[in-house]
């Protein structure tokens, strides 16, 4: 009873020294890596010095052994099972098989009585500081060798202490996170360029999976409360508490608070491995003594097509972002909606290209008329996306989804310079026509969008009453009083604005007496009904009524048809915007339409 708990426990530790070992190895990041010339130049010494067929410079991986240098070998890798390397890894001191055909353990070895036919073999293993080896420097020949003794032996120990520090040298040269000391976004792009999704998922089960362990203002805080020694240990016991769940997968650090890792186990083990993770950071990681909160998202990314570790990790950033954004962690990338995700990780991906590349977006002008002598008062500007492959792609579709991560700010940008240029440039041939444009939420967080506008009004000599800005309720659900200050900050630059949508979104009328804004735009589902629906028609005029008391004026979207402009003139309706005036048109279609409306 006593001798099988001591087996046991035996057994256990060669387990946790083996993950150890594994772990350490994936740590020096050499695997799968390009040719050396210095470990190179070692083998050929090796064959050289010992005169024998085959000198290599063995990793010994879980499955396989993965050869970083071979003189006189064909194959970069061959099953660890079946290794000689495998047995002398097991000893400190290496392993020398002076004649194979004699030697009971090896006597009816497939390598030994089949092809390369192995009489003689010598590793001296790579012993990191910590005292785990790699693997070997190993010799191997056909010829049994009676006369390899002590002296040659401490030889090869030799060379392979050189291998194992410039595997040192090569470890610490910009694959290595300095903090953590894991690997890096570089090696784990690497690692995925080399792989190339050679093997997509060949259980169906690759997949990256991506922990960002907080917000990253925590961290920035965490520094400046308590400096950067704590904020780097802290990091330390992140990694060590995800080593703990992950064993032997590979980790890596890709960002500040980012950890990536490659789990190629079936999806059930997975989805363990990701709620043991979530375990472990709730409700809180103590480090000195300080319990932390943390708020981990989880974003997981099959990996069954083609791409590049650059939009692996892109990919898995926005499905963090996302994560983030809707408090629902893990993020899992292969429900149903794994097409439709795609698309938009696509779409994101495609988005910041799209935007430097010269008419890939284009404005198109909508008109907008008043309802009593129908005169042209202004255009609003509609984004639209051509792509060079995927054709049109509706504002509907992205727009949302850069509005999610944070990429709007930069289309609100590229749109808000157009739009300025081109007033400027009616202006210059003779017309002033005011021109709006849509801005979201997110533009609201910051000062950016005001001081844009009054760098490109001063720069283009545009006055600023040309120029509107249109944004809906939904900008002032999270914080409306911030928002208030910011749309009042730029209202004193001069500019209009519009309440866009107003119906449409949560309708919380008590912010309307406190909005500075010029007009209302009442939302077009209660338009385009207007003249069937019961409802809409005792809606619409108190609509009209509350926003002309409050000083705005109004105009109805989505008109649809002559007789609905009509009834809105007779309601007291002031500008009306719909097909049935104009659809939103290009720059030249538009110039047409002005000229023929005199
Ligand atoms: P929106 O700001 O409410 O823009 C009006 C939308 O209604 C436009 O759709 C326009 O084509 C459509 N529309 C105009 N008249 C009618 C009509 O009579 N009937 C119907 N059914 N629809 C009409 P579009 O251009 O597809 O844009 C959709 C939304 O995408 C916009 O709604 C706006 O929220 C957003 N968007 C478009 N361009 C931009 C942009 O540059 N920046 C931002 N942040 N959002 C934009
Ligand atoms: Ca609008
Ligand atoms: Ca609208």
């Amino acid at each position: 009873m006593l001798l099988e708990k001591e087996d046991n426990t035996e057994v256990e530790a060669a387990v946790r020294q083996e993950s150890q070992r594994l772990a350490q190895l994936h740590g020096y990041c050499a695997l799968d890596t390009p040719p050396d010339k210095l470990c190179d130049q070692v083998t050929q010494l090796a064959c050289s010095m010992f005169d024998v067929e085959i000198a290599l410079v063995a990793l010994v991986d879980e499955h396989r052994q993965w050869f970083k240098s071979r003189v006189g070998l064909e194959v970069s890798e061959t099953p660890r099972a079946d290794s000689f390397c495998n047995h002398a890894i097991q000893t400190r001191h290496g392993m020398v098989v002076t004649d194979a055909l004699q030697d009971a353990r090896f006597s009816r070895h497939a390598l030994v009585t089949g092809a390369p036919f192995i009489r003689f073999y010598a590793g001296a293993p790579l012993v990191t500081p910590q005292g785990l080896s790699l693997g070997t420097l190993c010799i191997i020949d056909s010829r049994p060798r009676p006369d390899f003794g002590a002296s040659q032996f401490a030889q090869l120990n030799q060379l392979a202490a050189i291998v194992m520090e410039r595997l040192e040298q090569l470890r610490n040269r910009g694959y290595i996170d300095h903090v953590t000391a894991l690997p890096n976004r570089a090696r784990l792009m690497e690692v995925l360029r080399v792989r190339g999704h050679a093997r997509p998922g060949a259980s169906g089960a690759d997949a990256a999976v991506a922990v960002d362990i907080c917000p990253r203002e925590y961290l920035f805080d965490m520094v400046k409360a308590l400096g950067w020694d704590y904020a780097e240990g802290f990091l330390m016991e992140v990694s060590r508490t995800l080593r703990r769940v992950l064993g032997t997968l590979p980790l890596y650090r890709v960002t500040t608070t980012t950890f990536v890792y490659l789990d190629e186990t079936a999806p059930a083990q997975r989805r363990r491995r990701i709620a043991d993770i979530e375990q472990r950071f709730t409700p809180a990681l103590e480090f000195q003594g300080i319990p932390h909160l943390l708020d981990i998202a989880i974003g997981v990314l099959p990996m069954e097509e083609d791409v590049s570790g650059g939009d692996v990790v892109r990919s898995l950033l926005t499905v963090i972002d996302v994560s983030r954004e809707e408090g629902v962690s893990p993020r899992l990338f292969e429900s149903v909606h794994a097409e439709k995700q795609r698309y938009a990780f696509w779409l994101l991906a495609a988005l910041p290209m799209a935007l430097t590349t010269p008419d890939e977006l284009v404005l198109h002008f909508q008109p907008k008329v008043r309802l009593r002598d129908g005169a042209c008062v202004g255009v609003e500007a509609l984004i639209r996306w051509h792509h060079p492959i995927h054709g049109n792609i509706p504002p509907d579709v992205f727009i949302p989804l850069a509005e999610k991560t944070g990429q709007i700010r930069q289309v609100t940008a590229w749109v808000l310079r157009q739009v300025v240029a081109q007033v400027a440039r009616w202006l210059k041939s003779g017309r002033a026509l005011p021109v709006a444009f849509n801005a979201s939420a997110r533009d609201f967080d910051s000062d950016e969008l005001r001081e844009l506008l009054a760098q490109q009004l001063k720069l283009h000599k545009v006055p600023p009453a040309l120029i509107e800005i249109e944004f809906t309720e939904h900008a002032m659900a999270n914080h409306p009083q911030q928002v208030r200050q910011r749309v009042q900050a730029l209202r004193e630059l001069g500019v209009k604005v519009a309440i866009d949508d107003f119906g449409a979104g949560f309708s919380n009328l008590s912010y309307l007496k406190n909005i500075p804004a010029d007009t209302m735009k009442i939302d077009r589902s209660f338009i385009h009904r207007l003249l069937d629906d019961e409802a809409d028609q005792l809606i619409v005029p108190s609509i009209l009524h509350l926003a002309h008391n409050l000083g705005f004026s109004v105009v109805a979207e989505g008109l649809e048809s002559e007789r609905t402009a009509t009834l809105l003139r007779h309601l007291g309706c002031d500008y009306g915007q719909g097909y049935a005036i104009a659809r939103p048109m290009p720059l030249a279609e538009l110039e047409a339409w002005l000229e023929r409306r005199g």
